[in-house]
């Protein structure tokens, strides 16, 4: 499906996936069967400093664990979203209630439950172990691996696309401009 590519400047909300993405795809279950996963500290000070910048910061993931709830509520991350087997209209009913278009919206994810999401945000990221249909549907792919920084990187760019200018500059009439001048289309 064509779609624009939204600058970076213009993301106002970043969703990620968690396993694979916020940690390096390791499930680790205890005596009694519970799930206990590895997050990234470098990731953390990254998503607090997205939301400093004032981009919203979601996680949409098809398991549910207590170990994912309380790392969100650690951060801060408001709009947390778990055992999700479609994730699409999820995305769909966030970006309405937070009046944000999924062009200005931006994805990391690494499998198939991620690509109906990637397919319609501005900007898609997977990370560089994904499955091949993510690094498929991904405008780009991280250095960094999930767990080992991938969120980080991600927002990393974002903070440093919106201190260099004013978010107007990079709203998502401009980036189709910007494509239409000649970025590939896909
Ligand atoms: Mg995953």
């Amino acid at each position: 499906m064509a779609r624009a590519t939204t600058l970076p400047a213009a993301i106002r909300l970043l969703v990620l996936d968690v396993d694979g993405v916020l940690t390096d795809g390791s499930l680790y279950y205890g005596p009694r069967g519970e799930l206990l996963k590895v997050f990234n500290v470098l990731d953390g000070h990254g998503i607090r400093e997205a939301q400093r910048a004032g981009i919203e910061v979601a996680v949409i993931s098809g398991r549910d664990s207590a170990a994912v709830r309380r790392r969100c509520r650690d951060l801060g991350i408001r709009h947390v979203f778990q055992g999700i087997a479609e994730k699409l209209p999820v995305l769909e009913r966030l970006c309405r209630r937070l009046r944000v278009l999924p062009i200005e919206s931006a994805v990391i994810g690494d499998d198939v439950p991620d690509v109906p999401m990637m397919q319609v945000v501005g900007l898609a990221f997977a990370v560089p172990d994904a499955h091949e249909a993510a690094r498929r549907a991904a405008d780009h792919t991280t250095r960094a691996r999930g767990g080992r920084g991938a969120v980080r990187e991600v927002c990393d760019l974002l903070c440093a696309a919106a201190a260099r200018g004013p978010r107007k500059a990079g709203r998502p009439r401009a980036a189709r401009a910007t494509r239409a001048a000649g970025r590939k289309r896909r």
